[in-house]
């Protein structure tokens, strides 16, 4: 038996003053207390600097792009993101397969032991097998042309099959409202809703706006005339999610930029599972903006955090997205963010029978946060994440 103690342990729901957490030799948590209960009072307690929590989920990433780690410039806006994601994908693939590696090394080290991963090949395959994390894969569709959605399905149900072959888990989703023709974004949200779960990104910037609200601009020159078939339908990009998803679905919302209160009511409204993945670093680089966590945290909607990829990001660190969270909205709160980066993270990817608490039999992994501010419990600038178990 392992018994780690700190200042304060977050539960993956609230924080117990000088807490204790009990791990068996199987792993497994095997009770939950404080330095003053007289059941954990005993020998061979670790006593750790600094705050113990449940390791960390990332709700979103794209492994696939590591490669492209500070080849786009930062404030690009999305319309040129985009054309710099196309031009850049196919280089050297031993090079691509080789910055997946370090790209999974980076989220173990950064306390990370699960992911939501976007995928629109099966190159991640192999190192997914190989990793420590627990991977849940998203095959992720798009294209605007009609003609070929049976097409895009057959071998996105392919890179699926070969996926669940591997014991891996895996589901089918769309890519986002302004990047699919009508029949493929409904046949791919169907897949989703048949599997349970969806991951889309969902009005993350200004030229995705402006195009569901002005039906023109930099994505509609860019996208071409194919898009003005379904254009005319939708308002606002959330829109042509809400008419497709089932509401028993587990819907992840990514990046959320610019939703807006009404926005979160009316998905709500359709669909009480949607979770609202945060990647606050990624919307920094990309146009400078980030999602009103506040308005989100004041509506109790429930949150998760991810990185995004390497090509919109420094680095693959929730501490680090938190970190941006906690100094943009101080109001939030240190138990909120933590509970959004663990408990709701795996809830997002359906892992929290294992994951994001330390309720007993669960073997969620075990953080040490040090240099936190703990007479305010603010995260600092040198808060540092070290993997304890
Ligand atoms: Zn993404």
């Amino acid at each position: 038996m392992r018994r780690i103690s700190g200042h304060y342990v977050f539960t993956g729901r609230e924080f117990v003053k000088n807490g204790v957490v009990e791990i068996d030799s199987s792993g497994k948590v095997a009770g939950l207390g404080s330095l003053g209960d007289s059941v954990v009072e005993k020998e061979h307690t670790e006593f750790f600097n600094g705050i113990i929590t449940p390791a960390f989920v990332n709700a979103h990433c794209h492994v696939e792009l590591s490669h492209m780690k500070g080849v786009i410039p930062r404030s690009s806006g999305m319309t040129d993101f985009c054309k710099s994601i196309v031009s850049f994908r196919n280089t050297d693939v031993n090079r691509q397969i080789q910055a997946m590696y370090e790209a999974d090394e980076l989220m173990a080290n950064e306390g990370i032991i699960a992911a939501g991963d976007i995928s629109n090949i099966e190159l991640s395959l192999q190192m997914k097998k190989d990793s420590r994390l627990i991977y849940h894969t998203f095959v992720e569709t798009f294209s605007l042309n009609p003609r070929h959605a049976e097409e895009k399905m057959s071998v996105a149900r392919k890179i699926k099959r070969n996926f669940e072959n591997e014991g891996l888990r895996v589901s089918i989703t769309p890519h986002a409202p302004y990047s699919l023709s009508e029949n493929l974004f409904e046949l791919s949200v169907m897949e989703g809703n048949g599997s349970g779960i969806l991951s889309i990104h969902n009005e993350e910037s200004c030229d995705e706006m402006e195009l569901f609200e002005k039906k023109q601009g930099k994505m509609r020159d860019f996208f071409g005339k194919d898009m003005d078939d379904f254009l005319n339908e939708y308002d606002r990009p959330l829109h042509r999610i809400l008419k497709y998803v089932a509401p028993e679905t587990k819907m992840l919302l990514i990046h959320n930029t610019h939703t807006d209160e009404q926005g979160v009511r009316q998905a709500l409204n359709r669909n009480k599972k949607t979770v609202w993945v945060l990647c606050p670093a990624s919307n920094l680089y990309i146009e400078n903006r980030l999602p009103d966590a506040a308005m989100f945290s004041k509506l109790n909607a429930r949150v998760a955090v991810g990185t995004d990829s390497l090509s919109s990001n420094t680095n693959l660190s929730i501490l680090q997205e938190l970190k941006i969270l906690d100094t943009a909205f101080p109001e939030t709160g240190l138990h909120n963010l933590l509970r959004w980066a663990t408990l709701n993270g795996a809830e997002a990817l359906n892992l929290d029978p294992e994951l994001g608490s330390f309720d007993t039999g669960k073997r969620p992994g075990i953080l040490l946060l040090s240099n936190v501010d703990l007479k305010n419990m603010r995260l600092t600038e040198s808060t540092r994440v070290k993997r304890l178990d």
